[in-house]
């Protein structure tokens, strides 16, 4: 059996409900579990290297707040509530530009804490799972992180880099493929890079994702809800190629989609 898990990137209090719905609706219709990534309280002002604001705040206005906790969008976190297919995992806290690449220990933590209480004020259910922004991690934050989540979703480059030996308290453990391991009680999971981009060949998008799942155990499929509807309009190639894999995903009997939770509730023999 093939497991996939499916993580779609950025949803904040800007994103619009009505885009998750056109994304999302064959999975959830498909019972496929949606793994969204969330950021708890963004900051609405934060750009990326080239100056340029975040796509996922393109909805903001003239008089957005500076940061807006997931609880201030009612209808968004409404609309979550309703489909149980969403599964939240927690995005960092504000995502400012590599929040979670510093070595300041006490503010990791606040940023941690913080982070998970604003997600349990909208009323989801504790984090057990994190993802970094940028998929950045230092040393530091990714031993707080492992400290308090029972999965942490990285990029492959980013984990590599980090000395895991200087972690005496913790036994490393592979599990069956080279890309996850186990730091104590957490699961650590590789992706192999965003293979649902626009920034990819629509040509080759769905079979580079078919080809993937099938050459390993465990698959974390790593998209952004953002990247579908760039330029105030929604990209249609692109919702065909999202929507053909669900469906590939649903009907392939060697493949089953699960969620983040899942893993921890110990459904899927991981570890070697
Ligand atoms: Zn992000």
């Amino acid at each position: 059996m093939h497991y996939v898990i499916l993580r779609d990137d950025d949803t904040n209090a800007l994103t619009p409900v009505e885009c998750l719905e056109q994304l999302y609706r064959p999975f959830l219709d498909r019972g496929l579990p949606v793994n969204l990534a969330a950021i708890p309280k963004v900051r609405t002002d934060t750009t990326i290297t080239d100056g340029t604001l975040e796509k996922y705040l393109f909805a903001r206005q003239a008089d957005t707040p500076p940061a807006l906790s997931m609880a201030s969008n009612r209808r968004l976190v409404s609309y979550l509530h309703g489909n149980p297919g969403f599964h939240l995992a927690q995005h960092g806290y504000e995502h400012s530009l590599f929040e979670f690449d510093s070595d300041r220990r006490i503010e990791i933590q606040n940023r941690l804490e913080r982070g998970a209480d604003a997600l349990t004020a909208a009323g989801f259910r504790e984090p057990r799972t994190f993802v970094a922004p940028y998929d950045r991690f230092s040393r530091i934050s990714l031993s707080e992180a492992a400290k308090r989540f029972r999965v942490i979703s990285a990029g492959w480059f980013e984990l590599r880099r980090l000395p895991f030996s200087g972690w005496p308290q913790y036994a490393l453990k592979r599990m069956l493929q080279p890309s996850h391991w186990r730091v104590g009680r957490t699961i650590l999971l590789t992706h192999p890079g965003c293979l649902l981009s626009y920034k990819r060949p629509y040509a080759a998008m769905l079979e580079s994702v078919k080809k993937c799942v099938e050459s390993q155990r465990l698959t974390v499929l790593v998209t952004h809800w953002w990247e579908y509807f760039r330029d105030d309009r929604p990209d249609t190639a692109m919702l065909g190629i999202l929507h053909a894999t669900a469906a590939w995903l649903a009907g392939n009997p060697r493949v089953q989609v699960i969620s983040f939770d899942e893993l921890t509730r110990g459904h899927v023999a991981l570890i070697s």
